[in-house]
Order: structure tokens, then C-alpha cells, then sequence
């Protein structure tokens, strides 16, 4: 059966009254941005879809599927036969029960996909995505196909290995009976759920419910949360004070030994942005840059030396996960009080211009002959010389004519 024609929602940012593309007239976009924002994926299927011609369907019991080859990096469609299975004993149902084993040599594992992280989305119609289960482990060789999606998003991804398919089945039932054609927009769901497994990064917090306590935070947005979706680059947020940010984060060595202990998650790139290769736009910058997430993270550690397999680089330097590619972070404080933008905006600039110049003098970058010691820039980097900077960038302000009315972080 065909796909219903329900979604009139943007693939990538859930906005309604979408169009669709005008040449496989599936998948759903609200805008010029949007589109392009999809396009690096999007392309490696939509001429196909187009040209798979409907009426060939072999029999109502095949469905339109989506093959992922191992040694080719486009997918293909297919049509996968979903046999009609009678009930066998009276907990069952008639239910559709596609036959995966000629793709994957395997009778697979199952895997629905019904709600999108990325989009923080509940999905009104179920994707599966079938794999051979021991696909780590059996020899199967890396899946080409799906490493042209996973290659549109810098950094780690799952180890996708052998034949992967991908089909529709109709409804949001816990165990849906029917199969369906997949369409583009299921593509999207399926490229966000391969691009986003095993990944540490939380997506866009939630907005808490209205009855759970609350904690204010920032958000400091990389460059192509500032220029595509006009962000500022300190953007006051709320969290529920349950958020996963309090069970699984990183910290600040800086903020810890000013005083001002905070907890930080890198957040999932957002899609409008994440897959474009073309960086003309961020005048060649890469859009997940954050400079400031980068300096807030120097390592003050003497006791650990650099181990660059674990992307721990020593005194001074952030660890390697926070050099490149860091993308839009979340920042609580650890005692649950409010931080504000105007307050992570001078501990950004602390870190990012006092703290950094104290530690690129113990590197000899000012005096190679005569580095400083650790010990006093240490010294330095306290609570003393983190206000004498608070008061100066309040004093930049004001003769600017720019708001300060943060108070103190030390006061609250
Ligand atoms: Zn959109
Ligand atoms: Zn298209």
C-alpha cells in the first residue's frame, strides 16, 4: 500500500504548511534553507525515487524499501516482499512480515524507529531498519552507503558494517501489523537515526513541564546556530532540574578554580546546518565552531601528561573533543543556581583571553627562553582576578550604552 500523505511538516524543523520537492514530490521542506539544509542527503536518493516507477509493484504484498549496499555509496529501492501471516496462537494478529533475508543473508534484526532525536519529533508512522545483528562481529564488511550519509556530520559515528534495509509499516502502534512504501521523509528520519546512533550529545533540551522545578542555563551557539538561525551567541535557556545535563556532563577546570563549578553537554547539530559541506556562507568556518566552549574547557591538570588516544592533550589545551567540531553547549551551574548570558559571556572572555595568555606563557609563547611557571599562572587564574574582569567588561558595557544589570556571580 501507499504511504499516506499526512506530512505537510518540515523534515528538518518541524514547521507545518510545508512544500514538497518539486522532483520526487516526497519530501517535506518549509523553506529554501530547509531544503538545502537536507540537500547533501536528500540527493543521494531523490533522482532514484523519482525514476522507481509505482505500477511495477510485483504484487500487493510488496512494499517499496529502501537497500543500503555495502560497496556502493548511493542506496536503491527495492521492492521487499511483506508476506500476509495468518495468526498463530490467540496473542497473535495478521500481521505483514517482510522477508529481509535475501538482502541481508540474514534474517536480521528489527529495529522500529518511531520517534526522531534529532527533531525531538514523535513519528506518526513507524520506520524499521533491518541489519544483519552480529554485524560487528561476523566479518561483515563497512556499509558504503550509509557512510555517505554518516559523512555529511563531522566526528564519531556508529560502525555501520554488511547489507542494511530500511521499510515503512502504517501506524504508531507498539507492534504496527501492516507494511507501507517508504518515502523521503522516512529517508530523513532514517539518515538522523544513523547519524545521531551512540552519540554522546544530547539533542535540543526539552523544554521542562510546567510543574517541574527549573534551572536557567545558557546556551553558547556555534557559528551556525548564529548565522542560520539567528541565535545570539549567549542565549538564556531553561532546564528541568532532572536533566540528564546533571547525571552526564563535562566540567570546567577554569570555572572550578574561580569558584564557579558548571556542567556543559554539547548539543546534536542542528539540521538546517549540520550537513552543508559548502562553508561560504560562515566565510569558510566551519558552522559547528564555538571558540568559546573550546577555550572554557583548557585543561589546569599537571598530573595528567597528553594522551592523544583518549584526546586528553595536558595542561593547557581543551581535550580533543572540544577543539573541533563542538557545535551549539549547554551550560548549568552545579549548584542548580541561574546562570545568566551576561555572566557566561565574561567567564568566556576570562578563559578565552586572561586564563589562555597565563597558560600560553607557561608554553614559552611570550618569553620561550623564560616560561613562566605553572604554578604561578595557577595563581593568576582565581576568583581575585575573574572579578577585577567581571567589573571591567561592566564598565565596557556601560560606556557603550549596553545593559549590565547581571548581578555578581559570586552574589546570587
Ligand atoms: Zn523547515
Ligand atoms: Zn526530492
Amino acid at each position: 500500500m501507499e504511504s499516506p500523505e499526512t506530512s505537510d511538516v518540515c523534515i528538518i524543523c518541524n514547521k507545518s504548511n510545508a512544500l514538497r520537492c518539486k522532483r520526487c514530490k516526497s519530501a517535506s521542506y518549509c523553506s529554501k534553507s530547509c531544503q538545502r539544509g537536507d540537500f547533501p542527503i536528500h540527493k543521494l536518493l531523490c533522482a532514484k525515487f523519482s525514476a522507481f516507477d509505482i505500477l511495477e509493484r510485483p504484487t500487493e504484498e510488496h512494499v517499496r524499501a529502501i537497500l543500503f549496499p555495502v560497496d556502493q555509496r548511493q542506496p536503491n529501492l527495492i521492492w521487499l516482499h511483506c508476506r500476509w501471516k495468518e495468526p498463530e496462537d490467540e496473542y497473535d494478529r495478521r500481521h505483514q512480515s517482510p522477508n529481509s533475508e535475501p538482502y541481508l543473508n540474514d534474517y536480521g534484526r528489527e529495529v522500529p524507529i518511531q520517534y526522531n532525536n534529532v527533531l525531538a519529533r514523535r513519528l506518526s508512522n513507524t520506520v524499521c531498519v533491518s541489519y544483519r545483528d552480529t554485524f560487528l562481529i561476523d566479518g561483515s564488511a563497512p556499509n558504503r552507503s550509509i557512510e555517505a550519509i554518516t559523512d555529511t556530520i563531522p566526528g564519531y559515528h556508529h560502525d555501520w558494517r554488511g547489507p542494511i534495509i530500511a521499510y515503512g509499516k502504517v501506524g504508531p502502534d507498539l507492534d504496527p501489523e501492516q507494511c507501507r512504501d517508504i518515502d523521503m521523509n522516512d529517508f530523513r528520519h532514517i539518515a538522523d537515526y544513523l547519524n545521531s546512533y551512540g552519540s554522546d550529545l544530547t539533542s535540543i533540551p526539552a523544554v521542562p513541564p510546567a510543574n517541574c522545578r527549573k534551572v536557567k542555563g545558557v546556551k553558547i551557539n556555534c557559528l551556525g546556530d548564529q548565522k542560520v538561525l539567528s541565535k545570539p551567541h549567549f542565549e538564556e535557556i531553561e532546564l528541568s532540574a532532572n536533566d540528564i545535563i546533571f547525571r552526564h556532563h563535562e566540567t570546567s577546570d577554569i570555572a572550578k578554580r574561580i569558584g564557579l563549578p558548571i556542567l556543559t553537554k554539547r548539543c546534536f547539530p542542528h539540521p538546517t546546518w549540520a550537513n552543508i559541506q559548502d562553508w561560504g556562507m560562515f566565510e569558510n568556518h566551519s558552522p559547528y565552531n564555538n571558540q568559546d566552549a573550546t577555550f572554557l574547557h583548557l585543561s589546569l591538570d599537571q598530573k595528567t601528561g597528553s594522551n592523544i588516544s583518549e584526546g586528553i592533550l595536558g595542561f593547557g589545551w581543551a581535550p580533543t573533543q572540544w577543539q573541533n567540531n563542538v557545535g551549539t553547549t549547554v551550560v548549568v551551574r552545579q549548584d542548580k543556581k541561574p546562570l545568566l548570558p551576561m555572566q557566561m559571556e565574561v567567564l568566556c572572555s576570562y578563559c578565552r583571553y586572561h586564563a589562555r595568555d597565563c597558560l600560553a606563557h607557561t608554553m614559552g609563547e611570550y618569553a620561550p627562553d623564560d616560561p613562566m611557571s605553572k604554578g604561578l599562572a595557577l595563581s593568576m587564574i582565581c576568583r581575585p582576578t575573574f572579578s577585577i574582569w567581571w567589573y571591567r567588561m561592566c564598565n565596557e558595557k556601560h560606556k557603550k550604552g549596553e545593559s549590565c544589570d547581571a548581578p555578581f556571580p559570586y552574589s546570587v
